[in-house]
């Protein structure tokens, strides 16, 4: 809370620090002067020379639209624990979304917006003082995961889970990526042999799951899991649903649909501690498809946390230009320096975690908003990315006006919705992985 700067001496309304004889410094006297201050309206605050200007009149929008979420909960009675998360996959053509008055939608029109184009997943992870016939907490979990994965929509997730972690698109026949075997804990450097979906570890021979290669197991003992388990498969399971579609629509017989795309997911595009192991497949398939020239327009979309207040304050000295889209493409230098407040550690912003890069958006006054976009490949330097860097950028700029949700600050509407469907507990799942399975090229 900022205090309004009165007549008072500093240590009087900071007397939680007056019997602290640093008080008498000089320095810490000019400090807490300013800190007095309410100079929250002064511009000067913020470094905002970042922005640069867009006319999305001559770009054309993206036509379809795929969006991504999920929902968590634990649920304790009884001293015994349990997680359910869900997770859903909503489909939209951008012309009928731009066509929905966004703060009081017709609900006929939105029925049909909705009908028969979202599927959900769900599944329940033992946390605490469960017991199973077939083995304790930690082996459960594993197989809940590898099962969940490997039943739901005939094994399209799971498929996609292979295409990730085989790079299947290189037509190379990769091993998986190395990981700690579940039993010996051991790393199994060579990872699971090519489109097979166990393996048998070489230092203890006990099978071992490609689901396992995630590491969930990491975040277990044999009695207890963290719930960190249920919001990594959430964060897993909203990538292999989107990189699903990705995956079917890149072996499409119309080689153009994955281009007339935008892909939406909620939250930033980071993957932390173990889990970030997928990171560097999916920016190589990215930078791949970018190269074959059918770029992959994908965005996250975030509503809290440093980069989301940051933008809040600042962003009211941006000047709106009517018609003109403005935007700021974050540089790692600037993500230190002004929005982590962090040394130079030498490790670059995002390197091993992110798979996206942080994008402002300001459409007008009232709509700003933090997204994450992909660039393929990535950079040490501090001066990266540039806007040339980030995949599809003016197309995406150009479809966003249309997606603009009148209920949230800085949110999508497709988001809004998909939203919806995740924290529903019996929306009946559509059919609509089924046409692009048809239309593959084999
Ligand atoms: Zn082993």
């Amino acid at each position: 809370m900022a205090y309004s700067s009165g007549g008072r001496l500093p240590f009087e309304s900071a007397s939680k620090l007056g019997h602290l004889n640093v008080i008498e410094s000089e320095w810490v006297q000019s400090l807490l002067k300013d800190f007095e201050t309410n100079d929250v309206d002064n511009a000067d605050n913020y470094e905002n020379d970042i922005w640069e200007s867009f006319d999305p009149s001559s770009v054309q929008s993206l036509n379809h639209i795929w969006a991504a979420d999920g929902s968590y909960v634990s649920v304790e009675e009884n001293h015994k624990e349990l997680a359910f998360v869900k997770t859903a996959l909503m489909t939209v053509e951008q012309g009928k979304i731009a066509a929905i008055d966004k703060e009081y939608p017709h609900p006929l029109k939105l029925q049909e917006i909705m009908k028969d184009s979202a599927l959900f997943h769900a599944t329940v992870f033992p946390l605490r003082n469960l017991k199973s016939d077939k083995g304790n907490i930690y082996d459960t979990v594993r197989h809940v995961i590898y099962d969940s994965m490997r039943t739901d929509e005939n094994g399209q997730y799971f498929e996609t889970l292979k295409w990730l972690a085989y790079k299947k698109w290189d037509g190379q026949k990769n091993n998986s990526l190395s990981f700690e075997c579940p039993h010996c804990s051991k790393v199994i450097e060579t990872g699971i042999p090519y489109d097979q979906d166990t393996g048998i570890c070489p230092h203890c021979h006990k099978e071992v799951l490609l689901t396992d290669m995630i590491g969930f197991h990491l975040d277990m003992n044999e009695e207890n899991a963290s719930d960190s388990v249920a919001s990594h498969y959430m964060l897993i399971m909203e990538m292999l649903m989107l990189f699903t579609v990705i995956r079917l629509q890149w072996a499409n017989k119309d080689t153009t649909l994955i281009s007339d795309t935008l892909f939406i997911k909620d939250g930033p595009m980071t993957l932390n501690g173990q889990y970030s192991k997928l990171v560097p497949n999916i920016r190589e398939f990215l930078n791949f498809a970018k190269n074959k020239e059918r770029p992959i327009h994908i965005i996250g979309s975030e509503k809290s946390g440093s980069f989301f207040e940051y933008l809040s304050l600042s962003s009211r000295f941006v000047k709106p230009d009517p018609g003109i889209i403005k935007y700021a493409v974050l540089n790692h230098d600037y993500i230190r320096r002004v929005i982590q407040r962090a040394p130079d550690r030498g490790n670059p912003y995002g390197l091993r975690t992110n798979w996206g890069e942080k994008v402002f958006v300001y459409l007008d006054e009232n709509t700003h908003m933090v997204l994450n976009m992909t660039t393929g490949g990535y950079d040490r330097s501090d001066a990266y990315p540039k806007s040339s860097d980030i995949i599809g950028l003016q197309r995406i700029l150009a479809t966003l006006p249309a997606l603009v949700s009148r209920k949230y600050e800085g949110a999508l509407y497709p988001i809004e919705l998909v939203n919806g469907i995740a924290s529903m507990s019996n929306y009946p799942s559509a059919k609509i992985l089924q046409d692009f399975v048809r239309d593959a090229v084999h």
